[in-house]
């Protein structure tokens, strides 16, 4: 099978005019031998015609005794010389015609062969330079000797692969850019009217105990926004490096999550929110860190809050076991988001623009956050929505386990 693949390999390269370098020097050298052969046969007629009509063959009385015996023969030749001197001359222009013609030839094929290596040697060589030199827009072309036309082609793969992670990495420096310009943006927002509202109490605005009050209370509000967002970028960095610690235990996510938005209830009706629930009846058990895991959902919960439209909200929440686990859905009828935003928001610091515009608090890390615990629990998030205004939909993936198979 081996040798019919490989002869197949062969013919599709011959068809493209690919050989390897054995086979074609083999041609060359053949060539080489053949070319200088012909060329010398044909001057070597040439000579003797021209000769044979110069110097008629009488002349040389070349008796069959001669032609048997080589010292006659010789002795014949000698004479001719010694009565037609002048003969002598074609003699040395047809050496000299042949050892030109030889000469030419074997340089002209040797010169062929060379250059037919060197030159993709020297447009890879080029090429390398131009990496050297941060050029990768270009085109490594092949060769017509398959093993250089692999090596061309795989210089040029490594070439694209170069461009391709150092588009990546332009990009991902863009994105840490408006990342931390985003952070250090809803960083400043609160400071600086915690600041406004200070230098208000200290200017005697809030002249009345209620005044007082109230100012005092937008400052705590704001301080606790900056705590969680720098509550929220610790959490992301350490999970980032992998320092957060797990406590995984055998569970159960259908009891959990029941308990948990009922937890949410009182606080979605204050909001004009309706809950629904689904739950499955089949228990699927599951290796689950609660606290980390109620991160997650407490999240996705607020985000349906924060990010609903005006009027009565609907947030239901459901569960159904299958494919070998357990899927929990939490979806809303809010403001929802575009289908190209549906991945982005799981990138640390990712807001979509509405939500900037509408200026609701957020430090646009709580679905990053999500995504690594889901991770860390072996499980899957992602998000779905038919577009803007058309709702949200998150779907969190745990696979079921065994009891022995928790590890820490
Ligand atoms: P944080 O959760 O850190 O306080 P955040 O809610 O802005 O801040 P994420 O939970 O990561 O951050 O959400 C990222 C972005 O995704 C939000 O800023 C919002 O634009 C969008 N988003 C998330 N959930 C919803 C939702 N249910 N409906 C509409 N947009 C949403
Ligand atoms: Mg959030």
């Amino acid at each position: 099978e081996r040798v019919l693949e490989r002869t197949a390999a062969g013919w599709t390269a011959a068809a493209d005019g690919l050989m390897k370098i054995k086979q074609r020097f083999t041609i060359y050298n053949v060539i080489m031998l053949l070319t200088p052969i012909i060329l010398m046969g044909v001057i070597s007629v040439c000579f003797l015609i021209i000769f044979v009509l110069k110097y008629p063959v009488e002349e040389l009385q070349i008796s069959r005794a001669a032609l048997i015996d080589p010292h006659v023969f010789s002795q014949a030749v000698g004479d001719f010389f010694q009565k037609n001197p002048g003969a002598f001359q074609p003699i040395f222009l047809w050496l000299g015609l042949c050892l030109t013609v030889m000469i030419l030839t074997t340089t002209l094929v040797t010169m062929r062969m060379s250059r037919s290596i060197t030159k993709p040697i020297a447009k890879l060589t080029k090429a390398a330079e131009n990496i050297r030199m941060g050029d990768l827009d270009f085109e490594v072309l092949g060769s017509r000797y398959e093993e250089i036309d692999i090596l061309c082609n795989e210089f040029d793969s490594m070439r694209k692969s170069l461009r391709d992670a150092r588009k990546t990495e332009e990009q991902l420096r863009r994105e840490r850019n408006m990342l931390l310009a985003n952070l250090s943006h809803d960083l400043r927002t609160p400071v600086t009217s915690i600041k406004g509202y200070i230098d208000g109490i200290r200017d005697g605005v809030a002249d009345s105990p209620e005044k007082l009050e109230k100012y005092l209370d937008t400052i705590y509000s704001k301080a606790v926004v900056i705590e969680d967002m720098v509550r929220n970028l610790s959490t992301f960095s350490k999970l980032e490096l992998s320092k957060l610690q797990f406590r995984f235990v055998y569970g159960e996510l259908n009891s959990f999550l029941r308990e948990f938005v009922e937890e949410y209830r009182l606080d979605l009706e204050k909001h004009d929110m309706v809950l629904e629930t689904a739950f499955c009846e089949t228990p699927v058990q599951v290796k689950i860190d609660y606290e980390q895991m109620g991160r997650v959902f407490a999240n996705l919960i607020e985000n349906a809050i924060k990010y609903k439209k005006e009027g009565t909200g609907r947030l239901s929440v459901a569960t159904y076991a299958g494919d070998g686990g357990i899927y929990a859905q939490i979806a809303d009828d809010g403001i929802g988001m575009k289908k190209e935003e549906l991945k982005k928001v799981f990138e640390g610091f990712y807001r979509v623009d509405t939500a900037r515009t509408m200026n609701i608090k957020g430090s646009g890390l709580g679905l990053g956050i999500a995504r690594q615990i889901v991770e860390k629990h072996g499980g899957k998030i992602w998000l779905q929505s038919a577009g803007e205004h058309m709702g949200t939909k998150a779907i969190i993936y745990l696979p079921a386990v065994r009891q022995g198979e928790i590890q820490q």
